[in-house]
């Protein structure tokens, strides 16, 4: 086995161990391979593996990506997205991760619909209420959903982070359990099902699964150390 296909039988291992732990059922938790700054020939090699659903945070990189790979592979965008780039982007991609705006979502809305699709969003939220990053202060999210729920072609799975650092996954711990009670919040007050959190990646994937993550984003762990681009 290559490096590559031995990381993501241990990764599936090391997922479906947590799944057991927290009690959830076998496949319940979803695996995306972060493939940011990696070649068609390095996915290649994960896709002989089985692996159907991608990651990536470029527009540019998914756009070139997506086709050349072809079949049917599903890519999912995690990245900072400007509305400006929307419509290129949205004929490859099946899930928006990073809706950081209602403008965004709404634009999102309104290109979907032109396209005569549906397109699947979670909203970011930014737990930590740090400068550097991107989404919803977690306050927001009650008013954001509420303004987002008649959308027509938008499907509002549920919230995505990007926790703050920290030096060990344990103390990541607290931050997923904070948007799971977001979202336990969220759910019983709107109304709306939620059914997704996108949290955990590399470090700390499994301690995001015992915590109530619906999908895991995992790059490093699968290829290596990203090179420097
Ligand atoms: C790069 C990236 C990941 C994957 O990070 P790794 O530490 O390489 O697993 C997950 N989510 C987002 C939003 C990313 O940008």
């Amino acid at each position: 086995m290559t490096d590559i296909t031995a990381n993501l039988a241990e990764i599936r291992d090391r997922v479906a161990e947590a799944e057991r732990r927290s009690g959830r059922g076998p496949g319940e938790v979803e695996l995306m391979v972060v493939s940011k700054t990696w070649p068609v020939e390095a996915i290649r090699e994960v896709v002989a593996a089985g692996q159907r659903l991608f990651g990536e945070n470029k527009v540019q990189e998914v756009c070139a990506k997506a086709p050349e790979l072809g079949g049917d592979l599903r890519w999912h965008f995690i990245g900072h997205l400007q509305r400006n780039k929307v419509r290129k982007l949205l004929p490859h991609v099946e899930a928006i991760h990073s809706i950081d705006s209602e403008k965004l979502a709404r634009y999102c809305d309104e290109i979907a619909g032109n396209l005569g699709r549906r397109l699947e969003v979670y909203l970011e939220v930014n737990l930590g209420a740090e400068d550097n990053k991107c989404g919803f202060a977690g306050e927001e999210v009650e008013g954001a959903l509420e303004a987002l729920r008649g959308l027509e072609h938008l499907d509002l799975v549920g919230l995505m982070c990007i926790p703050p650092e920290e030096s060990d996954a344990d103390k990541a711990r607290r931050w997923f359990a904070g948007m799971r009670e977001l979202r336990d919040g969220l759910r019983e007050r709107g109304g709306l099902a939620l059914p997704g959190l996108s949290m955990g990646m590399s470090h700390d994937y499994e301690v995001a699964i015992e915590e109530g993550a619906t999908m895991v984003r995992v790059g490093s762990a699968v290829f290596g150390e990203r090179r420097k681009g």
